[in-house]
C-alpha cells in the first residue's frame, strides 16, 4: 500500500498501461474491427458455421491482399480486381469454399488460381500443407511478397498451369479450383485422395456457373453440393 504512496507515478502508469493494451492493439490493427463485422454481417448471417473457418477469415488481414488503394473496401461484400483482370473473391466465398473443403489440422491442400494469395493464407490457418499454384507469374510473385511478410512461410508457392494440378505433391485431402471451368480437370481428380474434397467452379465465361463440392468415393468424383457462382475463368488446353 504504501508503495502507491511513494511511487505515485509510476502506479499509476502501470495501472493504465493495463488499460491501454487494448486500444494500442486496435491501433496497430485498425482493421480488426471491419474483420469482426465481416464475420458476422457477410459469413455467419449466410450460415457459414465452421468455428475454425470463421476464426481464420476473423484473422487474416484481407486488406494487405488488395491494390492499396483498395484497402478500405478490403473488408466489403464483394470480389476486388486484383490487377492482371483478375479478382480475389468475395469473403462469402473464400469461407464457403474453405468450409465445403472440411480442411483439418495436417491434411494436404491444393489451390489452383493463387491470384492475391488470401485464400491461401485462409488455408493456412486450418492447415500447414499448403500448395498455390497460378499461371500468371507476376500475381505469384506478389502474392508470395505478401505471403512472406505475413509469416504464412509454410505455403509452397508455383507458377505453371494448374489444370496439370501438382503431380509432384500429390495426392491432397482438399483441392480448390478459384476460376472457373469448363469441366473438372482429369489431372485434379487423379490427384485427389479417396475422402477427398474438390470444390470448383464449372461453367461457361462471364455467365451463370455453378460451385461443386465433390467427395472422392470409391474412386470416382460423387456431387454433394452445388451454389451459383461467377468466377474469372480457368486457362485450360486447347482442344481438351
Ligand atoms: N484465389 C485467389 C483469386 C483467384 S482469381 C485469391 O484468393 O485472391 C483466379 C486465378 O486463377 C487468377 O489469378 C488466374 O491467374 C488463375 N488461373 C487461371 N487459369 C489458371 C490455370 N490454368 N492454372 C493456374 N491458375 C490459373
Amino acid at each position: 500500500m504504501a508503495a502507491i504512496f511513494r511511487f505515485p507515478v509510476l502506479i499509476a502508469l502501470l495501472v493504465l498501461g493495463c488499460c491501454w493494451v487494448p486500444a494500442a492493439a486496435q491501433e496497430l490493427d485498425p482493421y480488426q474491427q471491419l474483420r469482426d463485422q465481416m464475420v458476422t454481417r457477410q459469413l455467419m448471417a449466410r450460415g457459414i458455421s465452421d468455428a475454425r473457418v470463421l476464426l481464420a477469415l476473423g484473422k487474416v488481414p484481407r486488406h494487405r491482399f488488395v491494390p492499396e488503394r483498395l484497402a478500405a473496401y478490403a473488408y466489403d461484400d464483394h470480389a476486388l480486381p486484383i490487377g492482371s483482370g483478375q479478382t480475389i473473391s468475395q469473403p462469402y466465398i473464400v469461407a464457403l469454399m474453405s468450409e465445403w473443403a472440411e480442411v483439418k489440422p495436417g491434411d494436404k491442400v491444393l489451390e489452383v488460381g493463387t491470384g492475391s494469395g488470401y485464400q491461401a493464407a485462409v488455408l493456412a490457418e486450418l492447415t500447414d500443407k499448403v500448395f498455390t499454384i497460378d499461371i500468371r507469374p507476376e500475381l505469384v510473385a506478389e502474392a508470395e511478397k505478401v505471403l512472406r511478410s505475413l509469416n504464412y512461410s509454410q505455403i509452397k508457392t508455383k507458377s505453371g498451369d494448374g489444370y496439370l494440378g501438382w503431380p509432384l505433391e500429390a495426392p491432397f485431402d482438399a483441392i480448390l479450383v478459384t476460376a472457373a471451368a469448363s469441366r473438372v480437370p482429369p489431372a485434379l481428380e487423379a490427384q485427389l485422395k479417396e475422402g477427398g474434397r474438390l470444390v470448383i467452379p464449372l461453367g461457361p465465361a462471364g455467365r451463370a456457373q455453378t460451385l461443386y463440392r465433390y467427395r472422392k468415393t470409391q474412386g470416382k468424383l460423387a456431387e454433394e453440393k452445388t451454389l451459383p457462382v461467377i468466377f474469372v475463368p480457368l486457362v485450360e488446353p486447347e482442344g481438351k
